[in-house]
């Protein structure tokens, strides 16, 4: 036993000799080597625990090495195919960008810029003045700034604006966001002190201007702001009550405190013509009387990841000093992306046509259907176009479901069999199971992806064929 082992390992080629193979004409040489070195130790390992008991040829040899090159040119970070019908998927990487925020990043990237520099006056400047006279125009809000998230927005209006004061909030709005985004959390890190009001359904303003007066008492910390937060992945329906934002805008203004918003998803337009209702836009906010308002880029805004904050210049203002805010700044390449997408919205119908996640958002049903029967012509006869519904995603719009198209596959395997077969390909489609059938909803699909997708289908034909 031993004997064939000792046989084994002396045969094993040496590198230089797989180095010269053929196949690895015009390789990288330090990557080659690397991928050689691990291929032959690996061999070396299978062999000393006999679970290799015989040598591979060097072509087999030079196969695995390949394999294993093609691995590490592999990024970790890769495309996929979005056929889940969820615009907004956390998962999947939320708002794919519009070409002219691309571009922005294209330009703005191999160079230098004027991220904090003034042209006109030779000197230092600061990069929230990029996006700030679009973001006032846009809300009409006075002032804005950007952070590379809203949960950074969120901590540093907390931070800057309650400064470790008690902060108001509504039961009924204690939310968990996905992830680690839990409200009361995050108003503990940033040393305020949460005061509870109302209950889970109803909260009255008089709940407010008591918890209001009880924080100047002796044993609290002093009424440091009202916070809102719109509770962007669930809804409260039935007997319910909360007083209207410009109430509590009312009411924060009586009491010189800040009335902050934590919006969520920071839709800019209205979207009523589209038929998407109920969404509230940062401009209606901004109108009620909010001084702080913040929101992320990269949900129904359809840019890059951000958090944007806009409202009362004084406020803003300290928060642009922050000494926190320094490790929330915005990436160059973001900030390109996002001055990009919100100068789109200088014109709302250029933006719903432009931007991405609005434009899948507000497509219409039948060309949805359209877009199905391309596809499912193309692999037929496995597939059948049926009418589904699809979500927006990113904790937005939780009580929209939108009427859309989906290709399902028609084939005598376990949907579960199906969907990872189709995840686990060259190029990754995600797609939906629904009533035990699994299907690639439309809304999310790009026609441009089609023929990965048939290649893939047929990959998965001859696979069904062979059994
Ligand atoms: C999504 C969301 C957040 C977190 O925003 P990110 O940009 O993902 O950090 C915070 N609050 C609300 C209400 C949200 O919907």
């Amino acid at each position: 036993m031993t004997d064939n082992i000792n046989a084994l390992l002396r045969q094993i080629p040496k590198v230089d000799e797989l180095l010269a193979h053929p196949q690895f004409a015009g390789e990288n040489k330090t990557l080659l080597t690397n991928a050689t070195r691990q291929v032959l130790s690996d061999l070396r390992t299978g062999i000393l625990q006999s679970k290799i008991t015989s040598l591979p040829t060097l072509d087999e040899l030079a196969l695995g090495i390949s394999r294993k090159l093609a691995k590490t040119n592999q990024p970790n970070l890769q495309k996929v195919i979005n056929g889940t019908g969820i615009i907004l998927h956390t998962n999947l990487g939320r708002a794919p960008l519009a070409k002219a925020a691309m571009d922005a990043i294209t330009n703005s990237a191999p160079g230098y810029s004027n991220l904090e520099y003034s042209i006109p006056d030779g000197k230092r400047s600061s990069r929230h003045i990029i996006t700030e006279d679009l973001l006032t125009q846009l809300t009409g809000a006075e002032a804005g700034m950007v952070v590379n998230n809203n949960a950074a927005a969120v901590l540093l209006a907390l931070l800057a604006v309650a400064e470790k004061k008690d902060v108001i909030v509504s039961r009924g709005e204690l939310v968990e966001i996905g992830g680690s985004f839990r409200v009361p959390d995050v108003l503990q890190q940033s040393g305020s002190h949460l005061v509870e009001v109302g209950t889970t359904n109803k909260t009255h303003l008089a709940d407010y201007e008591k918890a209001i007066l009880a924080a100047n008492g002796y044993y609290s910390h002093g009424p440091g702001a009202l916070l809102r937060v719109h509770t962007s992945n669930f809804i409260i329906s039935g007997f319910t009550a909360k007083p209207t934002l410009e109430e509590l805008a009312g009411l924060a203004a009586k009491h010189s405190l800040p009335l902050i918003e934590d919006l969520g998803s920071g839709c800019m337009i209205p979207l009523h013509e589209y038929g998407i209702h109920g969404q509230p836009t940062v401009a209606e906010s901004v109108k009620a009387g909010v001084d702080v308002i913040t929101f992320s880029g990269d949900k129904l805004l359809g840019g890059p990841q951000a958090g944007i904050i806009v409202g009362r210049k004084d406020y803003i203002a300290k928060m642009k000093s922050h000494p926190m805010a320094r490790a929330m700044r915005i990436d160059k390449l973001c900030l390109a992306a996002l001055e990009a997408t919100l100068r789109l919205y200088l014109d709302p119908k250029l933006a719903v046509q432009e931007i991405p996640t609005l434009k899948m958002l507000c497509e219409t049903q039948d060309n949805l259907f359209a877009k199905a029967e391309k596809l499912a012509e193309k692999l037929a006869p496995w597939a059948t176009v049926i009418s589904e519904v699809s979500q927006a995603g990113g904790g937005a719009i939780p009580e929209e479901n939108f009427a859309t198209a989906a290709v399902a596959i028609n084939a005598d395997i376990t949907a579960q069999a199906l969907e990872k077969h189709f995840r686990t390909g060259p190029t990754p489609i995600i797609g939906r199971i629904s009533k035990d059938r699994f299907m690639l909803d439309m809304r999310t699909l790009n026609e441009e992806d089609f023929p990965a997708i048939v290649d893939e289908f047929s990959a998965f034909v001859r696979i069904i064929k062979t059994y």
